[in-house]
């Protein structure tokens, strides 16, 4: 499916884009209703350093809780939002949240943590996007190098030009940026280049098969090699074994973010889990050895 068509876009195919789920009527009249309703809630991932499994940041997850449709995935209203443009108005609120909630997440731990927050790309496109952003920090008073926002490769090749002068702004703000599921767009790898990234995310899908396939674990390995040559950190996504931790953390992967070490959880959670944490931390090291 062509993501934008006009004069002057480039026109991006993507394997995700190809096959939007099914466009839901009932669904999206559902979702205004569930707006002013309050039903959206924001879930936190752990994101850890994959050595010492220390939480260094959390990825804010927007959940919907329908009364009676129960927990209704991202997969299934992000597309739809993204269509009615709904999304602005939930991202702007997820980006806010976050930052607020990362404050709180920082009291318990006592140590600098970071937020990372997912774009879409109409919200990256959007002439308010900026001003979204600025009220965000400063609402929350939290520093932008606390804030990672992550966009995907389509998002950047849509319209480079016009990305390269966002990114241009968000590093003023001194924001990282993060490219999610890296590997599966359709992109050209010179944007890592052009473009002030900061982080690549290993998507799952070059993850879940480790440590078997080996065509996975080449490509894994390349990614993390170019990283290091272009000085940016790496997040393996959807890690879920001891197996797979150990296959990316000995090829120098910096931090993990998966069921294993932390499922998206609610604020109350992750506080409890950030607590938790801490006191791994102060014990001892002979004894922090036995039950990290
Ligand atoms: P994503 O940004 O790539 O987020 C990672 C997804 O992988 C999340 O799915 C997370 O729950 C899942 N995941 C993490 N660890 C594991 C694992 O070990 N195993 C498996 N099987 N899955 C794991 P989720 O929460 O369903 O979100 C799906 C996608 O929806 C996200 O992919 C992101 O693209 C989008 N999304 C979620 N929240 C937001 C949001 O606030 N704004 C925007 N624009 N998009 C969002
Ligand atoms: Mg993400
Ligand atoms: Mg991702
Ligand atoms: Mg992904």
């Amino acid at each position: 499916r062509a993501k934008e068509t006009g004069k002057g876009r480039t026109v991006v195919y993507s394997v995700r884009e190809s096959s939007p789920p099914q466009h839901d009527i009932s669904l999206e009249a559902a979702m205004f209703h569930a707006v002013r309703e309050g039903e959206f809630l924001l879930y936190y991932q752990p994101i850890v350093a994959a050595r010492t499994r220390q939480i260094e940041g959390f990825e804010t997850l927007m959940r919907w809780k329908h009364p009676t449709l129960g927990m209704v995935p991202p997969v299934r209203f992000i597309p739809i939002a993204e269509t009615n443009g709904l999304i602005n108005m939930l991202g702007a609120w997820a980006l806010k949240a976050a930052c607020v909630q990362l404050r709180q997440f920082e009291d318990i731990a006592r140590r600098p943590l970071y937020i990372s927050v997912n774009i879409s790309p109409r919200q990256f496109r959007s002439d308010r996007f900026l001003d979204v952003l600025d009220d965000a920090l400063a609402f929350s008073g939290t520093p932008g190098e606390r804030l990672v926002l992550e966009i995907t490769e389509g998002t950047l090749m849509v319209d480079p030009v016009h990305a390269e002068a966002i990114l241009g702004k968000m590093a003023e703000r001194r924001a990282r940026i993060a490219i999610d599921d890296f590997g599966t767009g359709y992109s050209s790898l010179a944007y890592l280049k052009r473009f002030p990234i900061s982080v690549l995310k290993i998507d799952r899908a070059f993850i879940k098969d480790l440590p078997a396939a080996e065509k996975d674990g080449a490509i894994c390995n390349a990614v993390l090699d170019l990283a290091k040559h272009l000085d940016l950190s790496v997040v393996a996504e959807g890690v879920e074994t001891e197996e797979q931790l150990e296959y990316v953390a000995s090829r120098g992967c910096d931090y993990v973010q998966g069921y294993l070490t932390g499922k998206p959880m609610p604020a109350h959670v992750a506080m409890a889990a950030l607590k938790e944490n801490l006191y791994a931390e102060l014990l001892p090291d002979e004894l922090r050895a036995g039950i990290l």
